[in-house]
């Protein structure tokens, strides 16, 4: 099982971290040490004093395949979720001056928080809403209908380099609003009104 995640992949996101907005999807992985399930606790790392939440929709691939045509990507996904793509942003943004890879602020133990999933079916086609709370304010709001890149084109992009697995996720992007977590913060992430995922910051 492997995580793919999609960067930069909602204009207002893009811009507030002042990244340009891409041309073509931007994406990296985290390994599966990256995962948190079942609503478990995230403990802050001691290697970064400004861990970021970033609320992702998350796709989960059905089937394996590779050089997936566009017209065919929804084929390859029956379910879709929420989780959370921690990010280490002092780490990052020290990769980012220097050119080099992000993995140390983004693939780190616990750097992926997930939470249930849905049918696809069960979702509006228009544009999928979605948001985040911390201690029950809205910090992040988002709809799938601004998403720069579909979750076809996704799946069409990346397969063209990497063969996908049943069973793997991908993390489809953020949109605005990303900021830091602290200890003792309660996350909760929401599909519509369903609530698919809360836990504790540590
Ligand atoms: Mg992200």
């Amino acid at each position: 099982m492997k995580i793919i995640c999609i960067g930069r992949n909602y204009a207002e996101h893009a811009k507030e971290l002042k990244n340009e907005v891409p041309k073509e999807p931007v994406f990296f992985m985290k390994p599966d040490t990256a995962l948190i399930i079942r609503n478990q606790p995230f403990f802050l790392p001691d290697f970064s004093t400004d861990i970021h939440h970033e609320v992702e929709l998350v796709i989960k691939i059905n089937r394996v395949g590779k050089n997936i045509e566009e017209r065919f990507a929804h084929k390859y996904y029956s379910e879709i979720g929420i989780g959370i793509d921690f990010t280490a942003r002092d780490l990052q943004t020290k990769c980012k001056e220097k050119g080099l890879p992000w993995e140390k602020a983004k693939a780190f133990d616990g750097s992926a928080p997930l939470g249930g999933f849905l049918q696809k079916e069960s979702l509006p086609k228009t544009g999928i809403l979605f948001h985040l709370e911390i201690n029950g304010k809205t910090v992040q709001t988002g709809n799938s209908k601004d998403l720069i890149f579909s979750f076809d084109k996704i799946i069409a992009y990346v397969s063209q380099f990497i063969t996908l697995k049943k069973g793997d996720l991908i993390y489809t992007g953020t949109p605005e609003g990303v900021g830091q977590v602290q200890t003792d913060d309660r996350l909760e992430a929401f599909i519509g009104e369903e609530k698919l995922l809360a836990f504790n910051v540590k």
